[in-house]
């Protein structure tokens, strides 16, 4: 705990080389789109911002862009990390890969608990569609910041007592611009995000 009590996120990073994985195309696909309409990038600032995963058909874990990825304008599956476990009340996580999984990655794992149909997760960073949709999609309490325990049980919450399940987004009322889509791939993650862009 820090003195402000948040659980500082922790990774244990095992490195192994990812050559390739089932959904890499199409990930990278989304992705493709989604950088060029700057939902995931760098900001004026130089922060990074938005991350992808895909659920491992393997039975392993999930595949997330790594921590530091996000400015990069084409992917390889080394961007990637395979997060293999997880803790949610500790914000602790084991991935794979060359570099370590984005910081983000506990919240793409509260959807694939909460969800079991979930096999893609997108966050990326939008400003007009956050502020528009400040009253129409499920959000998260504005006093829970991005990376902590308290997000990711905020998203298990929502996932099991609303019908976030059928809208397949969130809107993160404490982390500004920050929104997550989800779906069965990665297409129907995109698309659930796009119907309002
Ligand atoms: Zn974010």
């Amino acid at each position: 705990m820090t003195e402000t009590g948040v659980v500082k996120f922790s990774c244990e990073h095992i490195a192994a080389e990812i050559e390739t994985f089932a959904g890499f195309d199409e990930l990278g696909a989304c992705r493709d789109q989604l950088f060029a309409r700057n939902l995931i990038g760098v900001d004026a600032n130089g922060i990074a911002f938005g991350n992808l995963s895909v659920r491992d058909v393997e039975g392993r874990g999930f595949f997330v862009t790594a921590s530091g990825s996000s400015g990069k304008a084409q992917l390889a599956p080394s961007d990637y990390a395979l997060v293999t476990h997880f803790d949610l009340s500790r914000n602790w996580l084991r991935c794979e890969g060359a570099a370590v999984a984005s910081s983000e990655s506990l919240t793409h794992a509260a959807v694939y608990q909460a969800d079991a149909s979930a096999g893609a997760v997108i966050h990326v960073h939008t400003s007009e569609l956050w502020n528009a949709l400040a009253n129409r999609a499920p959000s998260t309490s504005a006093e829970i910041e991005y990376g902590t325990p308290a997000m990711a049980e905020e998203i298990l919450r929502l996932l099991t007592t609303s019908n976030v399940t059928a809208q397949k987004i969130i809107r993160m009322g404490g982390h500004e611009g920050g929104m997550i889509a989800f779906g069965r791939n990665p297409a129907e993650a995109q698309a659930m995000l796009m119907r309002f862009l």
